[in-house]
């Protein structure tokens, strides 16, 4: 894998690099779907950014892509701001994918689509609250997305609500006028076979799309372990190192 230092490039190298990279990814999401009997075009690609400079955001978008992972409100915030400026005809759609303070919630409301690791009751509520806020203060017109993060092995400080605790977060979640259920989002925890946990994830996404149709989505898989993910169902891969580069 090539090194890629941030912001250290020439724009034409790092667009070529990003390229490359991005094709290659797309082959490994290709191969395994079509592997497990699947239509590659059913995954979706989330780069995630996380540490990488506005301008390999902007370079992704030259290249097709639309939806951005970040897992830092004020970093996401800053970045949205900034791509905004260098690609003002873009419409980009932003997911906050990491652990959220709720005091962060009223500012994300105002720049990101998605929260895709929403894991408890209150984190719920703080969202409704801000994106209704952000509704009425005319700075977003989208319901915001949520995603409910699965913790396969129930470990509370790795984010995530236990598989029995998915379907209630999920009900209150659909009851929200400002938020809309997406689906299901999980990391593969560390000593556990990715195919065994992702097994498990795809049951409890199944069981959250009986009860509430809209929410299709199941984001799970990243550089390391994507393949295992597709073959389970995933709907969107979320990828950062193979794509950009070792942070
Ligand atoms: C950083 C991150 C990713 C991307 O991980 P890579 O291994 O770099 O592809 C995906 N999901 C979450 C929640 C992350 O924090």
């Amino acid at each position: 894998m090539t090194e890629a230092v941030a912001g250290a490039r020439d724009d034409g190298e790092r667009r070529a690099e990003l390229a490359g990279s991005l094709a290659a990814v797309r082959e490994r999401v290709a191969a395994a779907a079509r592997s497990a009997g699947r239509d590659p075009a059913e995954v979706g690609l989330l780069a995630v950014t996380k540490t990488w400079p506005a301008s390999d955001v902007a370079l992704l978008t030259d290249l097709g892509l639309t939806a951005f992972g970040e897992n830092k409100e004020q970093e996401g915030a800053a970045k949205a701001a900034e791509l905004a400026a260098l690609r003002p005809d873009v419409a980009a759609h932003w997911h906050v994918v990491g652990r959220l303070q709720r005091n962060k919630a009223r500012s994300l409301a105002r720049w990101a689509h998605a929260v895709d690791s929403v894991d408890s009751a209150r984190l719920v509520d703080a969202l409704e609250r801000a994106a209704a806020a952000a509704f009425e203060a005319g700075e977003r017109t989208t319901l915001l997305e949520v995603l409910v993060q699965v913790s396969v092995d129930g470990d509370p400080d790795r984010g995530g609500t236990p598989v029995d605790e998915v379907p209630g977060l999920a009900d209150r979640v659909a009851a929200c006028a400002h938020l809309r259920l997406g689906g299901v989002m999980a990391v593969a925890p560390q000593g556990v076979e990715p195919r065994e946990a992702f097994a498990t994830v795809w049951e409890v996404a199944q069981g959250v799309r009986a009860t509430h149709a809209g929410a299709v989505t199941l984001s799970a898989g990243m550089s390391g372990d994507l393949e295992a993910a597709v073959e389970y169902g995933s709907t969107v891969v979320r990828v950062g190192t193979a794509l950009l580069g070792r942070r």
